[in-house]
């Protein structure tokens, strides 16, 4: 398909050398060294995509965003081209990146530019982590790469609606984002269970407290208590100075159990985890895709039966979220405990033939060079059994197409 692409880059060599690329794909391709001649040239002709370098002065992605929505050009898709840090370390996205629809990484070649596009055209959905770690937020130098903040991944359905998987302290962030966007959100919040790694940002999360906004928070009920209840009580005075009934978005509770459901319009089955009190386990379909969050969840070594029930409901995923916060030595000192040994889990996901496996809920006594080792020998393990599954610890900031 012959896509219409305006480049934003004040650098005339690099923007020549990206455009010469999007070219040779059959691509029209112009470029623009300022915001205003782009802004005009757009609502003259509107393109499909719009390449920005955020190095050139003048420009913020977030700003141009808002500029295309007030102009009625929402629907050009906005890619920002980043020049990745030299420290190698992966920072924090921009405000600009998370308003994007993708990122590329200078410098690019014909074949990132022609994945990505035919990612974008077939509206794939975005897929965000914004916290990895378990138990509790573990932040610090060496924890930077992966990140300290506790769970919280997020699926952008539309620009102005998401599905959010649990509430842990990086909810926050995602939550200064949506404000940036400057619009009313539609969210979706499917907690997994009520521990507080997984709900302790939600007081935090800003969105919330905005009348525009409409949230509709999913999850089990817990044995002694509803599951709108145990949201609540977190916010008690004793714990938090801002009871929930201050949140003033349109707030729903849904309780739910094992069985199938419809999430914003997409088929959500659950399944229960085994782990302390009442957890359950999300599969998304979305565009003929399948998203497998599976946080927390113990598969004790050697336990066929509790591999079985992940590995029937993980079957053939193409993105597998799954609790890996130990390793074999971990047990049989932490049976009971919840958790399951990234081994137990990169046999499961095998059996289970998921394309993609992210381990997560990383113990926040991990850091980072240890959290390598652990992908590494997962890679191994995988290539000893002659699979091609991909393999790697989800981390602050990354994000994935589905
Ligand atoms: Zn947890
Ligand atoms: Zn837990």
């Amino acid at each position: 398909m012959k896509s219409l692409i305006y480049f934003l880059d004040d650098d005339p060599v690099d923007a020549d050398l990206c455009a010469t690329i999007v070219r040779s794909l059959g691509c029209e391709a112009l470029i623009y060294q300022d915001v205003p001649a782009l802004v005009a040239a757009s609502q003259e002709r509107a393109p499909d995509f719009v390449f920005l370098d955020e190095q050139t002065r003048g420009v913020n992605g977030l700003d141009l965003s808002r500029q295309f929505r007030e102009l009625g050009l929402q629907d050009i898709k906005l890619v920002v081209m980043e020049t990745p840090d030299p420290s190698g370390k992966s920072g924090k996205p921009s405000a600009s990146q998370v308003v994007a629809d993708a990122r590329l990484e200078k410098p690019f070649g014909h074949q990132h530019v022609q994945s990505l596009l035919s990612h974008l055209r077939k509206g794939t959905l975005e897929l965000r982590f914004w916290g990895v770690r378990g138990s509790i937020a573990a932040p610090g130098p060496s924890h930077d790469r992966y990140g300290g903040n506790t769970s919280c991944v997020t699926l952008r359905l539309a620009m102005d609606e998401y599905m959010i998987f649990d509430a842990g302290t990086g909810i926050r962030e995602f939550g200064n984002f949506l404000i940036g966007l400057g619009r009313p959100v539609r969210l979706h919040l499917l907690i997994s269970h009520a521990h507080w790694d997984h709900i302790q940002g939600l007081p935090f999360f800003r969105p919330a407290y905005l009348p525009q906004n409409t949230m509709t928070i999913y999850g089990p009920d817990q044995p002694e208590s509803s599951f709108a209840q145990v949201i609540a009580d977190q916010m008690q005075a004793v714990y938090f100075p801002v009871p929930l009934t201050a949140m003033q978005a349109q707030l729903h509770f849904q309780t739910l159990s094992e069985g199938s459901y419809t999430v914003a319009g997409h088929p959500v089955r659950t399944m229960p985890l085994h782990h302390p009190g009442s957890t359950l386990g999300y599969r998304v379909g979305v565009n003929g895709k399948s998203f497998v969050y599976a946080c927390d969840n113990e598969i004790a070594p050697g336990d066929r039966a509790l591999r079985q029930r992940l590995t029937d409901f993980g079957r053939d995923a193409h993105i597998m979220v799954a609790d890996a916060q130990y390793v074999p030595g971990d047990f049989p000192a932490k049976t009971g405990w919840g958790h399951s040994s990234y081994t137990e889990v990169v046999d499961t996901a095998l059996e289970a033939r998921v394309r993609h496996l992210l381990l997560t809920h990383h113990d926040p006594d991990r850091n980072d060079d240890a959290l390598d080792a652990i992908v590494e020998d997962a890679r191994r393990r995988i290539a000893a059994q002659g699979s091609d599954m991909d393999c790697s610890a989800a981390a602050e900031g990354v994000v994935m197409y589905l």
